[in-house]
Protein backbone atom coordinates (compact mmCIF):
# COMPACT_ATOMS: atom_id res chain seq x y z
CA UNK A 1 0.00 0.00 0.00
CA UNK A 2 1.37 3.65 -0.58
CA UNK A 3 -0.28 7.06 -0.50
CA UNK A 4 1.72 10.31 -1.73
CA UNK A 5 2.43 13.53 0.73
CA UNK A 6 3.11 15.98 -2.31
CA UNK A 7 6.11 14.24 -4.08
CA UNK A 8 6.92 12.04 -1.36
CA UNK A 9 5.59 8.45 -1.97
CA UNK A 10 5.10 6.99 1.40
CA UNK A 11 5.08 2.87 1.49
CA UNK A 12 2.59 1.73 3.99
CA UNK A 13 3.88 -2.25 5.92
CA UNK A 14 1.54 -3.46 7.62
CA UNK A 15 2.48 -5.66 10.42
CA UNK A 16 1.77 -7.43 13.82
CA UNK A 17 2.94 -4.22 15.54
CA UNK A 18 1.69 -2.16 18.60
CA UNK A 19 2.93 0.86 17.66
CA UNK A 20 3.87 3.55 14.50
CA UNK A 21 7.64 3.09 12.82
CA UNK A 22 8.01 5.62 10.51
CA UNK A 23 11.70 5.76 8.56
CA UNK A 24 13.68 7.37 6.37
CA UNK A 25 15.82 5.03 3.88
CA UNK A 26 19.25 5.35 1.70
CA UNK A 27 20.13 6.20 -0.80
CA UNK A 28 16.97 8.09 -2.45
CA UNK A 29 15.16 8.89 1.04
CA UNK A 30 12.62 6.19 0.05
CA UNK A 31 9.56 6.61 3.23
CA UNK A 32 8.35 3.49 4.71
CA UNK A 33 5.58 3.47 7.34
CA UNK A 34 5.03 0.16 9.43
CA UNK A 35 1.81 0.32 11.24
CA UNK A 36 -0.49 -2.25 13.05
CA UNK A 37 -2.71 -4.48 11.29
CA UNK A 38 -6.14 -2.71 11.22
CA UNK A 39 -5.05 0.78 11.38
CA UNK A 40 -6.82 2.74 8.91
CA UNK A 41 -5.27 4.99 6.25
CA UNK A 42 -6.82 8.58 7.58
CA UNK A 43 -5.00 8.02 10.77
CA UNK A 44 -1.72 7.11 9.07
CA UNK A 45 -1.91 9.80 6.90
CA UNK A 46 -2.36 12.36 9.69
CA UNK A 47 0.55 10.86 11.89
CA UNK A 48 2.72 10.85 8.68
CA UNK A 49 2.11 14.67 7.92
CA UNK A 50 2.57 16.00 12.12
CA UNK A 51 6.36 14.14 11.27
CA UNK A 52 6.90 15.95 7.79
CA UNK A 53 9.56 18.43 9.16
CA UNK A 54 11.69 15.20 10.38
CA UNK A 55 11.02 13.73 6.88
CA UNK A 56 12.38 16.41 5.40
CA UNK A 57 15.37 16.71 7.41
CA UNK A 58 16.16 12.97 7.07
CA UNK A 59 15.95 13.05 3.65
CA UNK A 60 18.04 16.40 3.48
CA UNK A 61 20.65 14.31 5.52
CA UNK A 62 20.97 11.45 3.01
CA UNK A 63 21.71 13.60 0.46
CA UNK A 64 24.36 15.30 2.34
CA UNK A 65 26.16 12.21 3.06
CA UNK A 66 25.97 11.38 -0.29
CA UNK A 67 27.77 13.92 -1.90
CA UNK A 68 30.22 13.27 1.51
CA UNK A 69 30.75 10.31 -0.09
CA UNK A 70 33.10 9.48 -3.08
CA UNK A 71 36.75 10.93 -1.89
CA UNK A 72 39.26 12.19 -4.97
CA UNK A 73 41.99 11.87 -3.00
CA UNK A 74 43.41 14.72 -3.55
CA UNK A 75 46.35 16.58 -1.10
CA UNK A 76 44.67 17.29 2.24
CA UNK A 77 41.96 15.23 2.06
CA UNK A 78 40.27 12.98 4.85
CA UNK A 79 40.88 9.42 5.24
CA UNK A 80 40.55 7.33 8.03
CA UNK A 81 42.67 4.51 9.06
CA UNK A 82 41.20 2.38 12.26
CA UNK A 83 38.53 4.86 13.33
CA UNK A 84 41.57 7.82 13.29
CA UNK A 85 41.14 10.73 10.60
CA UNK A 86 44.47 11.23 8.71
CA UNK A 87 45.25 14.55 5.77
CA UNK A 88 46.26 12.60 2.39
CA UNK A 89 49.69 13.91 1.61
CA UNK A 90 50.62 12.75 -2.01
CA UNK A 91 54.28 12.59 -2.80
CA UNK A 92 55.56 11.78 -6.44
CA UNK A 93 58.14 9.27 -6.80
CA UNK A 94 59.53 6.72 -9.55
CA UNK A 95 59.62 3.69 -7.23
CA UNK A 96 57.40 1.04 -6.37
CA UNK A 97 53.87 2.75 -4.53
CA UNK A 98 53.70 2.99 -1.14
CA UNK A 99 51.75 4.04 2.02
CA UNK A 100 52.88 5.08 5.00
CA UNK A 101 50.89 7.19 8.04
CA UNK A 102 53.56 9.91 9.41
CA UNK A 103 51.62 11.40 12.18
CA UNK A 104 48.35 12.45 11.27
CA UNK A 105 49.29 12.03 7.64
CA UNK A 106 48.44 9.29 5.18
CA UNK A 107 51.03 9.83 3.26
CA UNK A 108 50.17 8.20 -0.48
CA UNK A 109 53.28 7.60 -2.58
CA UNK A 110 52.85 7.27 -6.16
CA UNK A 111 54.85 7.26 -9.57
CA UNK A 112 54.41 10.68 -11.23
CA UNK A 113 51.15 10.77 -13.70
CA UNK A 114 49.54 8.28 -11.79
CA UNK A 115 45.80 9.02 -12.02
CA UNK A 116 42.91 9.24 -9.27
CA UNK A 117 42.17 5.46 -10.36
CA UNK A 118 45.32 4.73 -9.37
CA UNK A 119 45.42 6.37 -6.17
CA UNK A 120 42.15 4.54 -5.19
CA UNK A 121 43.67 1.56 -6.68
CA UNK A 122 47.11 1.43 -4.58
CA UNK A 123 44.73 2.95 -1.48
CA UNK A 124 42.62 0.11 -1.14
CA UNK A 125 45.32 -2.37 -1.78
CA UNK A 126 46.86 -0.70 1.50
CA UNK A 127 43.34 -1.12 3.59
CA UNK A 128 42.56 -4.70 2.17
CA UNK A 129 46.45 -5.42 3.80
CA UNK A 130 46.03 -3.81 7.45
CA UNK A 131 42.33 -6.05 7.33
CA UNK A 132 44.39 -9.05 6.10
CA UNK A 133 47.17 -8.91 8.91
CA UNK A 134 44.69 -8.57 11.92
CA UNK A 135 41.36 -10.49 10.88
CA UNK A 136 43.41 -14.27 11.15
CA UNK A 137 43.99 -13.34 14.97
CA UNK A 138 40.44 -12.43 15.66
CA UNK A 139 38.60 -15.21 13.44
CA UNK A 140 41.32 -16.98 16.13
CA UNK A 141 39.80 -15.42 19.49
CA UNK A 142 36.22 -16.11 18.61
CA UNK A 143 36.24 -19.21 17.23
CA UNK A 144 37.50 -20.43 20.85
CA UNK A 145 34.85 -17.96 21.97
CA UNK A 146 31.93 -19.02 19.75
CA UNK A 147 32.88 -22.76 19.53
CA UNK A 148 32.82 -22.45 15.74
CA UNK A 149 35.52 -23.34 12.67
CA UNK A 150 35.81 -21.32 9.94
CA UNK A 151 36.82 -21.87 6.42
CA UNK A 152 38.76 -19.09 4.46
CA UNK A 153 38.25 -15.62 4.90
CA UNK A 154 38.17 -12.74 1.95
CA UNK A 155 38.50 -8.89 2.42
CA UNK A 156 36.58 -6.90 -0.29
CA UNK A 157 34.96 -4.36 -1.43
CA UNK A 158 31.41 -5.02 -0.66
CA UNK A 159 28.57 -1.87 -1.23
CA UNK A 160 25.73 -2.74 1.33
CA UNK A 161 27.30 -4.98 3.77
CA UNK A 162 30.05 -5.13 6.08
CA UNK A 163 30.33 -8.43 6.37
CA UNK A 164 29.18 -12.06 5.45
CA UNK A 165 29.27 -15.78 5.38
CA UNK A 166 29.00 -19.06 3.77
CA UNK A 167 27.34 -21.28 6.54
CA UNK A 168 28.06 -24.53 4.28
CA UNK A 169 31.95 -23.78 3.50
CA UNK A 170 32.02 -21.41 6.38
CA UNK A 171 33.69 -18.64 4.82
CA UNK A 172 33.88 -15.15 6.10
CA UNK A 173 34.20 -11.90 3.99
CA UNK A 174 34.89 -8.66 5.40
CA UNK A 175 34.62 -4.86 3.67
CA UNK A 176 37.37 -3.38 2.99
CA UNK A 177 36.42 -0.37 4.36
CA UNK A 178 36.20 -1.80 8.02
CA UNK A 179 40.06 -1.03 8.60
CA UNK A 180 38.73 3.22 8.40
CA UNK A 181 36.02 2.17 11.58
CA UNK A 182 38.09 1.80 15.00
CA UNK A 183 38.77 -1.95 15.55
CA UNK A 184 36.18 -2.68 17.68
CA UNK A 185 33.79 -2.46 15.28
CA UNK A 186 35.72 -5.05 12.98
CA UNK A 187 35.94 -7.31 16.01
CA UNK A 188 32.22 -7.00 16.12
CA UNK A 189 31.43 -8.27 12.83
CA UNK A 190 33.68 -10.64 12.80
CA UNK A 191 32.21 -12.07 15.76
CA UNK A 192 28.38 -11.36 14.24
CA UNK A 193 29.54 -13.25 10.96
CA UNK A 194 31.23 -16.25 13.25
CA UNK A 195 27.89 -16.58 15.35
CA UNK A 196 25.99 -16.96 11.91
CA UNK A 197 27.85 -20.47 11.92
CA UNK A 198 25.73 -21.16 14.66
CA UNK A 199 22.79 -19.48 13.63
CA UNK A 200 22.05 -18.71 10.13
CA UNK A 201 19.02 -15.86 11.11
CA UNK A 202 18.83 -12.85 12.89
CA UNK A 203 16.49 -14.37 15.61
CA UNK A 204 16.10 -14.39 19.35
CA UNK A 205 19.03 -17.10 19.45
CA UNK A 206 21.41 -14.80 17.75
CA UNK A 207 20.80 -12.20 19.88
CA UNK A 208 21.01 -14.21 23.03
CA UNK A 209 24.25 -15.63 21.75
CA UNK A 210 26.14 -12.38 20.92
CA UNK A 211 25.03 -10.90 24.16
CA UNK A 212 26.54 -13.50 25.88
CA UNK A 213 30.02 -13.31 24.11
CA UNK A 214 30.20 -9.79 23.23
CA UNK A 215 27.49 -7.80 25.39
CA UNK A 216 28.58 -4.72 24.49
CA UNK A 217 27.69 -5.47 20.44
CA UNK A 218 25.06 -2.74 20.31
CA UNK A 219 27.40 0.02 21.34
CA UNK A 220 29.92 -1.27 18.04
CA UNK A 221 27.06 -1.55 15.79
CA UNK A 222 26.21 1.84 16.85
CA UNK A 223 29.82 2.95 15.90
CA UNK A 224 29.44 1.52 13.01
CA UNK A 225 26.57 3.23 12.07
CA UNK A 226 27.16 6.40 12.81
CA UNK A 227 30.95 6.99 11.14
CA UNK A 228 31.30 8.87 8.78
CA UNK A 229 30.38 7.81 5.74
CA UNK A 230 28.34 4.88 6.23
CA UNK A 231 24.55 4.89 5.90
CA UNK A 232 21.23 3.31 7.85
CA UNK A 233 21.19 0.92 4.82
CA UNK A 234 24.16 -1.56 5.69
CA UNK A 235 22.92 -5.03 7.23
CA UNK A 236 25.69 -7.83 8.73
ZN1 LIG B 1 24.08 -11.19 10.08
Amino acid sequence: MQFMLGDITVDVIQKDIKNLHLSVHPPAGKVRISTPMRMDLDTIRVFTISKLAWIKSQQKKLREQERETPREYLERESHYVWGKRYLLKLVEKDAAPNVELKHNKLVLQLRPAANQAKRQEVLDAWYREQLKEVVPHLIAKWEKIIGVKTGKFFVQKMKTKWGSCSPVKKNIRINTDLAKKPLQCLEYIVAHELTHLRERSHNEHFTALMDAHMPQWRQYREMLNKLPLTYQQWDY
